[in-house]
């Protein structure tokens, strides 16, 4: 039988992945459950009720269920995990690699010098920071910023994928090579996934070029571009005047 609700499809999507990972997801289920049966009964607005809000959802999942995460080798040297950031009502969302050394330090993705370029990526789009959400696959840094091995990525991507169960944004965009081919399962290169729509989840997927390429080749900006117009337009959103893009 198909799931009937989100909060069943945030179930069913992790259930294979541990126990312990199962038995959490199963409470954080029964608590959105409950929360969803006490508005049904007229007791409480959904939108105030913590089991129902993806805020809540998402904070649960962060420190109920992932919590000082130890699933994976990269567990003893990282700082912290590196959770995710932005609206829990996104339309929106990012997707990286994983964090590097100031994402490490700070607990956020994309506040390096790549993060600050994809700042102003998104508010070329006209949009900002907290209109969207970003992610990364892997949330704990690899040490050397050496690219996340497979089981590290089985470990770890059922949080993503539990993340964007509960946002459910309309579009995901793919930030760089390890991040297509990982959410798209394929070993196409960038330059030949980028600008087509694809589908991670059920949910139109853009692959485009990571911002830290785009500051080693700032002439792919204009290709990155392209690529974010085509998103502004599967949201419905207005494509901003081109001088804007001249500051990025
Ligand atoms: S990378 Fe993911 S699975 Fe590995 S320890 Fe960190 S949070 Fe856990």
């Amino acid at each position: 039988m198909p799931p009937r609700s989100p909060f069943e499809r945030l179930g069913r999507l992790v259930d294979n992945f541990s126990p312990g990972f199962s038995a959490q997801v199963e409470e954080l289920r029964r608590q959105m459950r409950a929360g969803l049966d006490q508005a049904g009964s007229g007791q409480a607005d959904p939108q105030a009720d913590p089991a129902t809000d993806p805020a809540t959802a998402l904070a649960q999942l962060r420190n109920e269920t992932i919590g000082d995460c130890r699933r994976c080798q990269l567990a003893p040297t990282r700082t912290q995990v590196v959770f995710g950031v932005g609206n829990p009502r996104a339309a929106l969302v990012f997707v990286g690699e994983a964090p590097g050394a100031d994402e490490d330090a700070q607990g956020i993705p994309f506040v390096g010098r790549a993060g600050q370029l994809l700042t102003k990526i998104i508010e070329a789009m006209g949009l900002r920071r907290d209109d969207i959400y970003i992610a990364n696959i892997i949330k704990c840094r690899p040490p050397g910023n050496r690219n996340p091995q497979p089981d590290e990525i089985a470990s770890c991507e059922p949080f993503l994928i539990a993340q964007l169960d509960i946002i459910r944004p309309k579009v995901i965009c793919a930030l760089g090579t390890f991040a297509a081919q990982t959410l798209l399962k394929t070993k196409e290169p960038i330059s030949r996934l980028r600008g087509r729509w694809q589908a991670y989840q059920g949910i139109p997927l853009m692959p485009t070029y990571h911002p830290a390429y785009l500051l080693r080749n700032p002439n792919e900006k204009e290709t990155v571009w392209k690529d974010v117009q085509l998103i502004l337009t599967q949201l419905g959103l207005p494509v901003p005047p081109r001088a804007k893009t001249k500051k990025v």
